[in-house]
């Protein structure tokens, strides 16, 4: 009915499952367009699961990107009088640049990156990374507000080339292959964790 009624029926037929836990970053909804599957988080109340449908539904009608594309499509809904609540009802194009950028989080986008552009370089990956989801007007800003991304991104690098190295990359799709690596940052990140007893950082 959403689909009837903000985008004039224009979308592909999705399947909707709720699910309990979504993937690794505890996000409350996800699209996956590939396999037209929108997935939404079991235990949210009826608006926040509302609002997460139609974020969802905007991707479906834009891209997996928080970029303008998307961006102008929240924007349009909440004119129409969308029910969007949270961050979903604020969106403007100049936002998520204040927003935290979790150590882990970055990671696992500049992981994903490299499957689809492993030559890319650390300012190339951070302007990208600002592009899809923010954090800071340019890459200068971006390093001074997180002064740990030139190493993560180094980290990232080597984990790549180990990956392939190992060439557990060698005949999976870019789905199975994007699973790996979050797999083997997690399995990382666990190992560092376990052996530095108090955590440095405070991850979002
Ligand atoms: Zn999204």
């Amino acid at each position: 009915m959403f689909n009837q009624k903000y985008f004039g029926g224009g979308l592909p037929t999705y399947r909707l499952r709720s699910v309990r836990h979504m993937t690794w970053l505890g996000e409350s909804g996800r699209c996956l367009r590939r396999r037209r599957l929108i997935e939404i988080q079991r235990a949210l109340d009826t608006e926040t699961a509302t609002s997460c449908l139609l974020h969802e539904m905007a991707h479906a009608s834009t891209n997996d990107c928080h970029a303008a594309a998307w961006k102008a499509e929240m924007m349009r809904l909440k004119r129409e009088g969308a029910p969007l609540s949270g961050d979903d009802a604020t969106v403007e194009m100049d936002d998520w640049s204040g927003g935290h950028v979790s150590r882990r989080y970055f990671r696992m986008a500049v992981a994903d990156m490299l499957i689809t552009a492993p030559q890319i370089d650390a300012k190339q990956a951070i302007r990208f990374f600002i592009q899809n989801d923010g954090g800071a007007h340019s890459v200068a800003e971006f390093l001074r507000k997180f002064p740990w991304a030139l190493r993560t991104f180094s980290a990232c690098k080597r984990e790549h080339r180990e990956l392939v190295a190992q060439d557990r990359m060698g005949k999976a799709t870019p789905e199975q292959q994007s699973e790996i690596a979050r797999k083997f940052v997690m399995a990382r990140e666990a190992k560092r964790r376990k052996s530095q007893k108090p955590a440095p950082s405070k991850e979002g």
